[in-house]
C-alpha cells in the first residue's frame, strides 16, 4: 500500500529526511516515533504527495507520489500536524468544501458527507464556525476531512497532540475503527500511543529508521523484559532472597518509592524460582509482577545512542 526507497528531502543545508525506506502493507496501523526534529512530519508530507522529495522515491498503492501524483493523493486522506483548516467557516461549509476539492461525484456526495458527520459525531456542530471549536472537536473535523472521500491509506501526523486524555481517548478509538479497512501511518512522540493503536512501529532519528518492529519486538529489547519487580515489606530479606536465584543477573531498588527489581541472565526465565525462594524463605512481598518491558527506555536507548556514536571522536 505504501513503499518509500531511499526517501529523503533536505531543507537547504539541513538533512531532514536521510533515505528512509519501507513497506506498508494492509491492515497495519504503522507508527512513526522519533523525538521532535527527527523527520516525521518531514517524511509524511512526502508519502501524503504535500512535499516534493529531493532524493528516493514514494509509492501508494502503486502511484509515484511524484510522477503519479494525482492518482497517489486521490489514495491518501491527510491529517496534517495541528489539524489546520478554515476557522471562519461552518463545519457543514468546510467539509463541503473538501468534497468539491475532492470532487466526489453528485451520487454518492450527499451519503459520504452523511457518512463522515455520523462517524465523527458532528451533527452538533455543524453550523458553527470551527475557529470556535473545542480541540477536540477540530481534530474531528480533520479526521473527517481526511476520510471523507475513503481513502484506502490514511496519513496521521500527531493526531492526538495537544489534547487532554479523554480527548486522546476518543481519537484513539476512532483510528482503532478505521483500522479495520485502511492501511494508516500515525505519528506521534507519546509512547502509550504505541500500544494503544499501532501493530507495527518505526523509530526514527535524525531522518533515519533506527528501529522496525512490533511494539512487543521493541519491548523485548527493554533491559526489563522478563524483569520480575516487587515491593517488600523487609527490602533486605527480599534482596538476599532474590540473590540466591542463580538465573538473576543483577538486583535494583528504586531511590524513590523502594521497589525491588530483579534481572534475569539473557534469555532466562526468573518468575517462577522468584516466587519460590520468596516462599521458601518466608520473604512477605506486597506485590509482585513480571515486566513486559519498558518502551520509553527502548526508545531512549535507540534515539540517544545514535547521535552520541556519531559525534564522539
Ligand atoms: P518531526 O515531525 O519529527 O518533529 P520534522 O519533519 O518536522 O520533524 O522536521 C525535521 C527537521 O527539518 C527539523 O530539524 C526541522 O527543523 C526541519 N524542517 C522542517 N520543515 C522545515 C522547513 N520548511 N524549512 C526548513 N527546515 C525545516
Amino acid at each position: 500500500m505504501i513503499e518509500t526507497q531511499a526517501l529523503g528531502k533536505r531543507y537547504g543545508d539541513l538533512v531532514a529526511v536521510d533515505g528512509i525506506s519501507f513497506k506498508v502493507e494492509p491492515g497495519q496501523v504503522l507508527g512513526f516515533l522519533g523525538p521532535n526534529g527527527a523527520g516525521k512530519s518531514t517524511t509524511m508530507k512526502m508519502v501524503a504527495g504535500f512535499l516534493a522529495p529531493t532524493s528516493g522515491s514514494a509509492k501508494v498503492c502503486g502511484f509515484d507520489v511524484e510522477s503519479d501524483s494525482l492518482l497517489a493523493r486521490r489514495m491518501v486522506g491527510y491529517l496534517p500536524e495541528g489539524a489546520p483548516s478554515y476557522g471562519e467557516m461552518s463545519v457543514r461549509q468546510f467539509l463541503g468544501f473538501i468534497a468539491d476539492v475532492r470532487e466526489l461525484p453528485a451520487a454518492v456526495r450527499g451519503k459520504r458527507l452523511d457518512d463522515v458527520i455520523g462517524r465523527l459525531n458532528l451533527e452538533g456542530v455543524l453550523e458553527q464556525p470551527i475557529e470556535t471549536l473545542s480541540k477536540g472537536f477540530k481534530r474531528r473535523v480533520g479526521l473527517a476531512q481526511a476520510i471523507l472521500h475513503d481513502p484506502k491509506v490514511l496519513i496521521l501526523d500527531e493526531p492526538t497532540d495537544g489534547l487532554d486524555p479523554n480527548q486522546k481517548h476518543e481519537v484513539r478509538s476512532l483510528i482503532n475503527a478505521m483500522a479495520r479497512d485502511k492501511t494508516i501511518i500515525v505519528s506521534t512522540h507519546v509512547l502509550e500511543e504505541v500500544h494503544a493503536v499501532c501493530n507495527r512501529a518505526i523509530i526514527i532519528a535524525r531522518g533515519r529508521v533506527l528501529a522496525d518492529a512490533t511494539p512487543a519486538e521493541l519491548e523485548a529489547r527493554s533491559r526489563y523484559h522478563q524483569a520480575v519487580s516487587m515491593t517488600a515489606r523487609d527490602a533486605n530479606a527480599a534482596r538476599e532472597a532474590l540473590a540466591r536465584v542463580v538465573d538473576v543477573a543483577a538486583i535494583e531498588v528504586d531511590a524513590q518509592d523502594g521497589r525491588i527489581t530483579a534481572f534475569p541472565k539473557p534469555g532466562k526465565q526468573i518468575f517462577a524460582a522468584v516466587n519460590e525462594v520468596l516462599k521458601e524463605r518466608n520473604v512477605a512481598v506486597r506485590e509482585i509482577a513480571l515486566e513486559g518491558g519498558r518502551l520509553d527506555e527502548v526508545f531512549r536507548s535507540i534515539t540517544q545512542a545514535a547521535p552520541a556514536k556519531e559525534v564522539r571522536p
